[in-house]
């Protein structure tokens, strides 16, 4: 590159991206909810705290996961 000086555009561009939104909350994670049965499509209500992953289908039998 020429000039040595520091002064060179390179990588000096205004934050590119990551405007906003980024507050560190990975998954949306709301009180209470609905959980999803992968299986058979059932949705069951669930309680704060406890997650889908620990819910079974009320039909089915199968694990649930978060809608
Ligand atoms: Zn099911």
């Amino acid at each position: 590159m020429p000039g040595k000086d520091g002064t060179g555009p390179q990588g000096t561009g205004p934050q590119t991206g990551r405007g906003g939104g980024q507050s560190g909350r990975g998954q949306g994670l709301g009180p209470g909810g609905e959980c999803l049965c992968p299986a058979c499509g059932a949705t069951a209500s669930h309680s704060p705290g406890t997650p889908c992953s620990q819910i079974k289908c009320p039909k089915c039998g199968s694990l649930m996961i978060r809608k």
